[in-house]
């Protein structure tokens, strides 16, 4: 029977370990997707807060830096007496173009008690002009957004403070405090503010610091603003801060590279496709082991089986059996099963072929050869005789001494036949209950008398007692012979008749004797294989 691929061990085990592949496979896949890649992003969104968190730092150490700058003026005699109107060259010996633009003031404004512009000097954010003047008007008309911003705070907060606040073209950083003795003693005779520009220059200052791109801006605090924004491997983050004016924010950004996480997932791939690599192989491999140590032996086996049902074992079952794993075990296993078997086959083809009590070939094995050597010997032109025996009053044998003598007496008739047979190398047979055929191929008519008569002879001479016998005091028996000359194309049913015929004649003729029967030219195609007389 012809078996389809999909039947196979090879396909089964192909389907297994395939299946095996794809659940890894799926498992990885869903592990990086639900825990690695999350875990990834998760990292990242850390490093970005920290990022953005160690930017505000930097921002809220310079705003200390500019309070306490803003404090160091403020808490000076000079400044105390200046706003009180008792320093007269105060303005004159501290202010200058140069100390403004080095300490990257853009304002500093003196306030009085009640609050009131008193001083301010300032650098024009457009021409970079030092201006001082008593007033937001003329040259330090553009001081009055910054002014006004920081004399809502005096209001609010009558205290120090520093905050942010929009500017004229870039957010601003003010610090603002009250004016005291060098001592730190009251009471406060004003306000004193300074304010820096967070403009391009302090912000390349602040990069320089913190090692980070910093982009720095206000905007309405209204609009709203993605607070992560990914292009390709860059991740531009940004925070929003506030202002003294609600209305307003600084938008405080930074630009990240995404280089940890691009090598991270770049690893993770990497994993899973020397992973799928790996498995592949290890299945070739496992199919290859499998194809090696069990398909090609069970196949070998299988060869082995069915040369050895067609005994034909060859050198290959040899090395099969000769095997020390299972394979082996079942080859040997296979091999005892098979002699088991070839001797029960021996067996029971003896016992269909042969008689029982005599243990002489039956009718049924001489049919089978009779057939046969008729067509040899007419292949060959050679002669071939058959013989009919049967003893002589047997049935009053039994009568007189019963059936189990009548047993033992076939078998040694039967022996002494056979001994007679086995010399001269032709077949006898038991053909029926006290009856006996023989089968002479290449034995002319005169020969086979000469067998018959030695047969005749030597059952006389066994001498088995037969008293009942009106023949002999002993067991005789009487042969027909029938003979086919060379070259004669007849049937085996004729032949044996000739025989037959040639028994009856023996017989009737007083039996204890041999006949042979050869007929001039009769017709013996109607002759039937009838032994009864
Ligand atoms: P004839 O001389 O004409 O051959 O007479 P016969 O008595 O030998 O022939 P018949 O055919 O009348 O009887 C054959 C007898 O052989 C009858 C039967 O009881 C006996 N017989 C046949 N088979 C066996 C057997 O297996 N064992 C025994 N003990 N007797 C058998
Ligand atoms: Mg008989
Ligand atoms: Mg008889």
């Amino acid at each position: 029977m012809r078996r389809h691929f999909s039947q196979s061990l090879r396909f089964q085990f192909l389907v297994a370990l395939s299946g095996v592949l794809l659940l890894a496979l799926c498992s990885l896949v869903m592990l990086s997707k639900w825990f690695i890649v999350p875990a990834l992003h998760e990292e990242e969104r850390g490093m970005i807060s920290q990022e953005l968190k160690r930017i505000e730092r930097s921002l809220a150490l310079a705003q200390q830096d500019l309070l306490t700058q803003a404090r160091d003026w403020a808490n000076w005699d000079d400044t105390y007496q200046f706003v009180q109107d008792n320093n007269p060259r105060y303005a004159e010996v501290n202010f200058s173009p140069e100390m403004m633009e080095e300490m990257r003031y853009q304002l500093i404004a003196f306030f009085d008690a009640g609050g009131e512009i008193y001083f301010l000097s300032g650098l024009a954010p457009d021409t970079n002009d030092f201006t001082t003047c008593a007033r937001v008007a003329d040259d330090c008309a553009w001081m009055a957004l910054l002014i006004d911003s920081i004399q809502r705070s005096i209001d609010n907060t009558p205290d120090q403070q520093v905050f942010f606040s929009p500017g004229i073209s870039s957010p601003a950083m003010v610090a603002i405090t009250p004016i005291l003795r060098t001592d730190g003693s009251g009471p406060s005779t004003g306000w004193l503010a300074k304010v820096r520009l967070m403009d391009k220059k302090w912000v390349k200052q602040m990069e320089n610091v913190t090692g980070l791109s910093i982009t720095i801006q206000q905007q309405p605090t209204s609009k709203a603003i993605p607070l992560t924004n990914i292009e390709g491997e860059t991740i531009h983050a940004q925070h929003l801060l506030p202002t003294n004016v609600p209305a307003i924010s600084i938008l405080v950004g930074t630009q990240l590279n995404r280089t940890h996480y691009l090598a991270s997932l770049s690893t993770i791939r990497y994993v899973l496709i020397w992973t799928v690599c790996l498995m592949l192989f290890v299945i070739g491999f496992v199919l290859w082991l499998m194809e090696r140590m069990i398909l090609k032996p069970l196949k070998a086996l299988a060869v082995f089986a069915k040369q050895t049902s067609n005994e034909d074992s060859n050198q290959n079952s040899a090395r099969l059996c000769q095997r020390n794993d299972e394979i082996g075990m079942l080859a040997r296993s296979f091999e005892q099963q098979l002699g088991r078997q070839r001797k029960l086959n021996a067996e029971l083809l003896n016992l269909s072929t042969h008689d029982a009590l005599t243990g002489l070939p039956n009718r049924r094995l001489f049919d089978q050869r009779l057939q046969t050597t008729i067509h040899e010997m007419e292949a060959l032109s050679q002669p071939l005789a058959v013989m009919m025996l049967d003893i002589d009053h047997f049935k009053l044998f039994n009568d007189h001494y019963g059936h189990q003598q009548g047993d033992k007496c076939l078998k040694q008739v039967a022996q002494a036949l056979q001994k007679v047979a086995t010399a001269h190398n032709f077949l006898i047979a038991r053909t029926g209950g006290e009856e006996f055929s023989a089968l002479l191929p290449n034995t002319s008519a005169q020969q086979a008398e000469y067998i018959g008569q030695l047969l005749h002879d030597t059952i006389d001479a066994l001498a088995f007692p037969h008293l009942a016998s009106p023949v002999a005091p002993y067991v005789t028996i009487s042969v027909g012979i029938g003979s086919l000359n060379e070259g004669t194309d007849i049937s085996p049913n004729v032949l044996m008749s000739t025989a037959d015929q040639a028994l009856y004649s023996a017989k009737a003729a007083g039996r204890h004797q041999v006949q042979i029967f050869t007929p001039p030219n009769a017709d013996f195609s109607a002759a039937s294989h009838d032994t009864s007389l």
